[in-house]
């Protein structure tokens, strides 16, 4: 089986997977490593916050690429984006063609209040983030709550919405937990 585990920039998505780890049997795999170790090896970027700024085709194919790894790996945990914000506009993480390849059973969507969110991009020094206003960061919840309901209604997996309170990552992990189980 198959499952995403998404949520915006800051939203915790990390620490959260990093306790889910702990937790279950299940591998956890970084969409946007393996799109970042395909364009670092060709010379497209040196680092991964480079990769939503490359023109829309370019991420497209790595996407494709990348979804088509991911896609024949069992019992795996997807870390991806329902949206990834370019400069173009939202990109969608989960378009057709990737969820053709991933045939997810699950998608989960974490998500956290938006100033909690803004503090912690602003804490974490190993990104470069996008500096943000709250009404984006509203926004970009938003979007990705809808993006979320169409890869469902395309698929038939089901959507959980997962609360990243502050100091409360685990409880948010166990939640993700329960539902692979039931899942399994
Ligand atoms: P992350 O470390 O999860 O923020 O991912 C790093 C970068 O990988 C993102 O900013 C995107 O540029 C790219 N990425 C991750 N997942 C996808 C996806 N499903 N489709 C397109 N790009 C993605
Ligand atoms: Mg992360």
């Amino acid at each position: 089986m198959r499952v995403v585990v998404s949520g915006i920039p800051g939203v915790g998505k990390s620490t959260v997977l990093e306790m889910l780890k702990k937790k279950t049997d299940y591998e956890i795999i970084n969409f946007g490593t393996l799109m970042y170790e395909m364009a670092r090896d060709i010379g497209l970027v040196r680092s991964r916050d480079e990769l939503r700024k490359l023109p829309i085709d370019t991420q497209i194919n790595l996407q494709k690429k990348a979804s088509a790894a991911i896609g024949r790996m069992e019992n795996v945990v997807i870390d991806t984006h329902m949206t990834i914000k370019t400069p173009d506009g939202y990109m969608p993480g989960l378009p057709e063609w990737v969820l053709r390849e991933l045939k997810c059973s699950a998608y989960f969507v974490i998500e956290a209040d938006p100033q909690s969110i803004l503090k912690r991009r602003s804490s974490d020094g190993t990104r470069s983030r996008d500096s943000e206003m709250l009404d984006d960061i509203i926004e970009h919840q938003a979007i990705n709550r809808s993006f979320v309901a169409s890869c469902s209604i395309y698929t038939g997996a089901t959507v959980s919405l997962i609360k990243n309170e502050d100091g409360k990552a685990e409880l948010a992990a166990q939640n993700i937990v329960r539902r692979l189980m039931k899942n399994a």
